[in-house]
């Protein structure tokens, strides 16, 4: 049986997540294809990689597919994306068969924002670099060994590919563990022009029937996932919508035969989550896009976040760089999203559906006092008592393809690092920490929280999902890899903290104790010296503080049912 490599080197994309714990629709369609044409199929990661090489695969695999990219590079904690070196270093290791590099990277290169993105075709000594969809490269070259970069493929073909692909995921290094990316789109909806510095918009709008993507899933579902994201599509708000004269208008009933779909064919779903929405959509069409949120707030899981977009709101920017908002259709949507998707659907579950802002600081056009306009819009966020489930900020990347790749580097200059630098500071600072505590107040649960890193009496982790919290949980017997429910206890500027819901209030460390607002040293010594506690009257006794006691009973399990939760 010949043999088939697929080398993850990770993706990030608009429109298409591949670090891990996600993986990127581009390894399953690719396994997919080898399985359909009868190959073994070896999925490995840039991580494992590094800590074995896979020199001998290389040589021996009749086609090596490695996937690689970043269109908007950020900082990862599941994984470091593959760099240049080492996709350079994999080409030169002698070999028998063909390679083929494909995801972003057939765009260009670049590891951090605000660089102009390389053209790696004379650096790599590969078969193919794709600039088309590396799964149809790969078919087309099984099929006819023939090299075709640009080779696409339709939905219709892709069907086969995605199902048989699903069985790929066992091989991932954080099996069961881990999200899948699911596409339902390509290209842009938009319908006045694009946004300058993106690629999504050079593809042509096509979607995937929720029948497709309802087949995919129980695919995925069968072979173990129990996250999901639909993350590959650039506007879930239009899916299944209308063209109007006024742009594409969101269809309720359209996402609702999508989520109905996906949740029938995976029933044990744990986590179902969404990506991009445009704000414009929201602030062109209000009560369609509310009626439309409402359905995704009714079929997906606590904690989910809509990306609006946002890029910069100064006008002179938005106009210059063709961006989707402005100031008060931005705050419109922003509004209309709280309202919506704002409300907890389980008791101290985290909110439906938030939106997430993204802003990219140093477009043509930018300067010092055009962040100025980002800073107010986020503090009449504030003043609003809106809720924001994270704000992400990073620097844009050139492409050559893009408007922006055109543009002379010098318009690109009004921003200096320190002024970036200074706005994200702000945020981290003084925004974050409001909306931690606004979406995730004290007494938050949080569900399936997987323990990544200890440090001390903590143990840091994230449950699976769109931009997850990082909890860091007081526990001194929680281990890496264990997964467990957590109270949070307060926001920090870039985590939440937490303890391990419930706490057995007889089996707790004190450390644990100590993790809950108003416990110190000696009221936890003097719980653990009255042990057994048998239940909450007990338990106010001892604790001697009746209206502390009422507010951290929420905290324990007691072995009669009378204080818990
Ligand atoms: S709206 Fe802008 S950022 Fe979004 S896909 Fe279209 S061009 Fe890209």
């Amino acid at each position: 049986m010949p043999l088939g490599l697929i080398i993850d080197g990770y993706v990030d994309e608009p429109a298409c997540f591949g670090v891990p714990p996600y993986i990127s629709p581009y390894v399953r369609y690719c396994a997919g294809v080898f399985m359909s044409h009868g190959f073994e199929v070896i999925y490995l990661t840039v991580d494992q990689i590094r800590q074995e090489k896979a020199d001998h695969l290389i040589r021996s695999a009749e086609v090596t597919v490695v996937i690689a990219g970043l269109t908007v590079p950020g900082r990862y904690r599941g994984g470091s994306p593959m760099t240049l070196k080492e996709l350079k270093g994999l080409s030169e290791i002698p070999r028998r068969g063909a390679m083929i590099v494909g995801g972003p990277i057939g765009s260009g290169y670049a590891l951090k924002g605000g660089d102009a993105a390389l053209d790696v075709s004379k650096i790599l000594d590969v078969d193919c670099i794709a600039t088309g969809d590396p799964e149809a490269v790969l078919d087309l070259w099984i099929r006819t060994k023939e090299m075709t970069h640009d080779a696409k493929r339709d939905y219709g073909t892709l069907a086969k590919w995605a199902e048989a692909g699903a069985q790929v995921v066992k091989m991932h290094p954080m099996y069961p563990l881990i999200i899948a990316e699911l596409e339902l789109s390509r290209g842009c909806d938009r319908t006045d022009g694009r946004c300058s510095f993106c690629v999504e918009g050079l593809k042509a709008r096509e979607e995937r029937s929720p029948d497709s993507v309802a087949a995919e899933v129980r695919c995925l579902a069968i072979a173990g996932v129990k996250a999901f994201r639909f993350g590959r599509c650039a506007n879930v708000l239009t899916y299944g919508g209308t063209l109007t004269p006024k742009g594409w208008m969101p269809s309720p009933d359209g996402l609702r035969s999508l989520y109905s779909s996906v949740r029938s064919a995976a029933p044990d779903i744990k986590v179902l989550h969404m990506d991009n929405g445009n704000p414009k959509t929201i602030a062109t069409f209000p009560d369609k896009s509310f009626e439309a949120l409402k359905v995704i707030a009714s079929y997906n899981t606590p904690g989910d976040t809509i990306s609006l977009g946002l890029e910069s709101l100064h006008p002179q920017v938005v106009l210059q760089n063709n961006l989707k908002v402005f100031f008060d259709q931005a705050l419109e949507a922003v509004r209309i999203v709280n309202l919506a998707g704002g409300t907890r659907p389980f008791q101290n579950s985290m909110p439906s559906l938030l939106p997430g802002l993204n802003f990219l600081i140093g477009l043509p056009g930018e300067n010092k006092e055009t962040i100025n306009e980002n800073r107010r819009f986020l503090e009449k966020l504030l003043s609003e008592g809106l809720s924001v489930r994270r704000i992400n900020i990073r620097r844009p990347m050139t492409f050559k393809s893009t408007p922006l790749g055109a543009v002379d580097s010098s318009a690109m200059k009004g921003i200096r690092d320190r002024d970036y630098k200074a706005f994200k500071d702000w945020v981290r600072s003084e925004v974050d920490p409001v909306m931690f505590s606004r979406v995730a107040p004290e007494g938050t649960i949080i569900r399936d929280v997987i323990c990544e890193e200890r440090l001390g009496n903590l143990i840091f982790g994230r449950p699976l999902g769109s931009y997850p919290p990082l909890l860091g949980i007081t526990s001194s017997t929680l281990k890496e890899g264990d997964t467990t429910d957590v109270t949070v206890t307060g926001a920090g500027p870039r985590s939440l903290s937490g303890i391990p819901w419930p706490l057995d209030i007889n089996n707790c460390s004190q450390q644990e104790l100590q993790g809950i607002p108003g416990i110190g040293k000696a009221r936890a010594m003097r719980l653990i010296l009255n042990r057994p506690i048998a239940g909450l009257e007990q338990f106010k006794a001892v604790l001697d503080d009746p209206g502390l006691a009422d507010k951290v009973a929420k905290f324990f399990s007691f072995p009669s049912d009378e204080g818990a939760i």
